[in-house]
């Protein structure tokens, strides 16, 4: 890849959105970013998709670049202290959550979520237009699309948040990959973003 390509990679994060209006389906590429940042984790023993090819933090550096509130780093309790460890909690309990709503509705127990929500808690009041109709797709699919999405849109509407109030990759600090990635790889380094 040149590296002059990276400066956009923001655009993949934006393609990604826009695509969940054209099919929800399309948000199971979030688990392509889920699971990418380990696969090469293990190939390189490094954190090769954080240091270089991350869509997130290229939109987080885009868009805060110049418009940061402080522009001062991630205050310690949030960066070093319990604030990582809650948000990979919060993202270990979201996990949990996706995985057994879809067994449930797959089970015919509940309905399918057909809004997008934020951090579980509060649900869109509209519906996102489906401008491409994929066919009808089963209940536990759209379920588990509608559910991926909101978790992607949930992180990366903190990730904005922190970028604004701090520096613009202060999500990365709390960044459940980076939790996790750190203790795959034994490193006690905070990241250094
Ligand atoms: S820490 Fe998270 S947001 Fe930051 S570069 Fe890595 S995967 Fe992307």
């Amino acid at each position: 890849m040149r590296k002059g390509w990276k400066n956009y990679l923001y655009v993949l994060t934006t393609v990604f959105f826009a695509m969940g209006f054209i099919n929800i389906a399309f948000a199971w590429l979030g688990f392509v970013c889920m699971i990418t940042p380990f696969v090469l984790l293990a190939r390189d023993k490094r954190k090769t998709w954080c240091q270089g090819y991350c869509p997130r933090a290229s939109l987080f550096g885009v868009l805060l670049r110049s418009r940061s509130l402080t522009g001062k780093p991630a205050p310690a309790w949030l960066s070093k202290g319990k604030g990582k460890w809650f948000m990979l909690g919060y993202f270990i309990f979201n996990l949990f959550v996706i995985i057994i709503s879809t067994i449930m509705v797959s089970s015919g127990i509940r309905p399918p979520s057909d809004r997008v929500g934020f951090a579980n808690a509060i649900q869109l009041p509209w519906e996102i237009p489906q401008l491409l109709n994929l066919g009808p797709l089963p209940d536990w699919a759209s379920h588990l699309s509608f559910m991926m999405y909101s978790m992607m849109f949930t992180t990366t509407v903190l990730g904005l948040i922190f970028g604004w109030l701090f520096k613009p990759r202060t999500w990365c600090t709390v960044c459940p990959v980076n939790t996790m990635s750190d203790l795959l790889l034994r490193n006690k380094k905070e990241c250094s973003f």
